[in-house]
């Protein structure tokens, strides 16, 4: 009688630790997959920097993001990306939801296991590509009604789609479907895509399968109207999502009214949530909009205009197709320690880009390096308490002469204490 007891006591004793092993994994699992961890603040301005812990590793912040298309950079490879200490990239939902098509995806283990990309992903809703990209596209409360650019069917691409989408892909942070409206629309319709993208996030929330591995972003809509911007801000801020992007700015608005946006928006975000800033990747934004409080940035500036021939420096940029070039035996930038930079002259790049693919490829490495090298750069003024000396020497040094400064830069800078002289 005794043995078999004492075999139950064991066998009790296993199952409960098991049980209570279970319990702890089950309670990681339902912790937020996201944990921001501020580092530091700029006593002078709005700028922090932060350790956000994603599934896949962290990311410190400021961050650029580059931008990837059907699970690729065009003209970089994973290997690349990962040499250049890249912790985050973005994929592109639409494309991919498209070609190869979320089955697919799913069989690949989602989009990292497609890429075989170790570290973090972010996915857009889709919504932005459609509005961009289809001419025939149309708004309704249920969502956007498109034709397909690949076999010319009608699509409709609704807030639970885009999120089944981004959930088969995987990726660690997903944004909802938005209604965007270009920032230069005025008028009613500037409201009614602020309600409806307010409706659509709670749509987005609910449609979720994976909220304990992936991270959904709400969107800030309202065009360039501080009312609607704040009152979207107010709403959206209730709901308890992991973090907020700001949206509908950068699309040829004045610069004047985009920071201002900028700037309204971080006042009323929560101070312990990341902040994307949608569609910035001009080196003076970033660092402008770094000091008006933003986190996270993505662009497809500095890969498209490798695309050209255009390689990103300090003071400017260097149009490697022109003649000087020619003859021209330094690296892109003395100080670069990209593998471009280490190897190759500004002469050689030059005739690669008139007969081979290879130029541009080089020139992409080099510009998400200086993206990459410039936040790192930004990271290390401000944990070390000298952010604004940081950028006023950017500043002097990509522009030659203070009358050079862009006004919307000297007014926003002042906004947040920096003077530039
Ligand atoms: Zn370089």
């Amino acid at each position: 009688m005794a043995a078999p007891c004492r075999t139950d006591a064991i066998f009790e004793t296993v199952v409960e630790e098991i049980e209570t092993n279970e319990m702890c994994s089950k309670k990681a699992a339902s912790l937020a997959p996201l944990v921001l961890h501020m580092v530091a603040e700029c006593p002078v301005t709005k700028a922090r920097v932060c350790d956000l812990t994603l599934p896949h590793c962290t990311v410190n912040t400021p961050v650029f993001m580059p931008v990837g298309t059907q699970g690729t950079l065009k003209g970089i490879t994973v290997d690349q990306l990962e040499e250049l200490n890249c912790q985050i990239c973005l994929g592109n939902t639409y494309h991919l939801g498209m070609r190869p098509g979320p089955e697919l995806i799913d069989k690949a283990n989602g989009l990292h296991g497609f890429m075989n990309w170790k570290r973090n992903l972010l996915t857009d809703s889709g919504g932005f590509q459609m509005v961009s990209l289809v001419e025939l596209s149309e708004v309704t409360e249920e969502g956007v009604k498109f034709r397909s650019p690949y076999d010319g069917k009608e699509i409709l691409l609704t807030p639970e789609q885009s999120i089944a989408i981004q959930n088969s892909l995987g990726s660690d942070i997903m944004m909802q479907l938005d209604d965007v409206v270009s920032s230069t629309v005025t008028g009613p319709r500037v409201e009614e895509a602020m309600h409806r993208s307010i409706r659509w996030l709670d749509r987005s929330i609910a449609a979720n399968k994976n909220p304990d591995r992936q991270n959904l972003f709400a969107i800030i809509q309202g065009g360039l109207n501080s009312q609607l911007r704040k009152a979207c801000l107010e709403e959206m801020t209730k709901r308890d999502v992991p973090g907020f992007a700001i949206g509908g700015l950068s699309g040829g608005e004045e610069k004047d009214d985009f920071w201002k946006m900028v700037t309204l928006s971080t006042d009323h975000l929560p101070r312990c949530k990341p902040r994307y800033l949608m569609g910035v990747g001009y080196a003076v934004d970033l660092v402008v909009c770094v000091a008006l409080g933003c986190d996270m940035f993505d662009c497809v500036f500095p890969t498209r205009t490798a695309r050209f021939g255009s390689a990103l420096v300090p003071w400017g940029s260097l149009q490697l197709k022109t003649k000087q070039f020619a003859k021209d035996f330094q690296p892109i930038d003395q100080e670069c320690q990209c593998a471009t930079c280490r190897r190759h002259t500004r002469a050689y790049l030059h005739a690669l880009l008139k007969c081979d693919t290879a130029g541009m490829h080089h020139i992409t490495v080099h510009n998400i390096s200086y993206q990459l090298t410039l936040m790192r750069s930004v990271r290390e003024s401000i944990i070390e308490k000298r952010f604004p000396e940081f950028v006023k020497s950017f500043m002097k040094r990509m522009f030659p002469t203070s009358d050079q400064y862009p006004r919307w830069a000297v007014e926003a800078l002042a906004s947040v204490n920096i003077t530039l002289d």
